[in-house]
């Protein structure tokens, strides 16, 4: 520590243990745990696994949140349907919510027409991701699930940095999921002091709808071998199931009864209990 430490961690340059560049959430905000859910590229179910574990925890009598951090790729809204936009007041920006009381931030709700791009800098981007942590008022929050932008970016880091993020869960396809670019993320994690809580399998396998078997269609299951080399307990694995595109394409994600992800949100449920 600085001898004349003064406490105000982003003003000082020191670089000591106590640093600590957490950002606070607005003061009317109330949220205990935060995880993020990360991917080592984009369209592997990222968003679709965030909107699942958030559908769970809600059924399970948590009081859920959902901050979609994929500035540029923004599809929660979409998958809950939801077509209102934020509302500001003096006091700071109010999320929207859900059918099922779900609170929800996202670049979607803020764009008047959600069509249009948002072609911005890195720099600008991880400062709206920050501003949905520190100007939203989130009401009365359990679990909040972050939708991170996928791969290891300036943004991702921005987020590691800023946010008080309690874990993450890791989002792959059965080919990618030992590959580089995945251990790359969980490497990230790791050296940021980010516990890694889960890892999910998405698309992980079809079921014939003649005989109920398992087919592998995008190869042999890896999810073990990933869980063995992080050394990570609680894992999931969630089919290719056109039900799934259909619920999340027609916003009605939270009528979806699979429950591929309950016993990972139940190994979630641990850190607050
Ligand atoms: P990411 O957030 O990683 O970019 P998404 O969650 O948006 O990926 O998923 C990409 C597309 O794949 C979406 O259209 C989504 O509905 C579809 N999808 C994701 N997972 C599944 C699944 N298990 N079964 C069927 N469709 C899926």
């Amino acid at each position: 520590m600085a001898e004349e430490c003064t406490h105000d961690c982003e003003s000082c340059k020191e670089n000591c243990s106590q640093r600590d560049m957490h950002k606070k959430p607005h003061e009317l905000s109330k949220i205990k745990k935060v995880i993020g859910i990360v991917s080592g590229k984009g369209g592997v179910g990222k968003s679709m696994t965030t909107a699942m574990l958030a559908v769970t925890a809600q059924r399970n009598g948590y009081k859920t949140a959902v901050m979609d951090a994929d500035i540029t790729g923004p599809s929660i809204p979409k998958m809950f349907g939801i077509t209102d936009k934020a509302m500001g007041t003096d006091m700071g920006i109010l999320p929207v919510m859900s059918k099922t009381g779900i609170e929800i931030m996202s670049m979607n709700v803020l764009l008047e027409d959600d069509t249009e791009p948002v072609i911005w800098r890195g720099p600008v981007i991880a400062g709206t991701v920050l501003q949905f942590w520190t100007d939203v008022i989130w009401n009365d929050v359990d679990f909040m699930f972050v939708d991170m932008p996928p791969g290891t970016g300036d943004v991702p880091l921005s987020i590691y940095q800023s946010v008080p993020l309690d874990g993450i869960v890791i989002v792959s396809t059965p080919q990618e999921l030992v590959s580089m670019i995945v251990q790359k993320a969980a490497h990230m994690a790791q050296k940021m002091n980010i516990p890694i809580l889960g890892i999910v399998e998405n698309m992980s396998y079809v079921r014939c709808p003649d005989c109920g078997k398992q087919i592998e269609v995008f190869g042999k299951s890896r999810v073990g071998e990933l869980a063995d080399m992080f050394k990570i307990d609680a894992v999931a694995r969630i089919p290719f199931d056109g039900a799934l595109t259909t619920c999340a394409d027609r916003g009605l994600i939270e009528l979806y009864e699979g429950d591929y992800v309950d016993g990972l949100f139940h190994s979630l449920e641990k850190i607050i209990k």
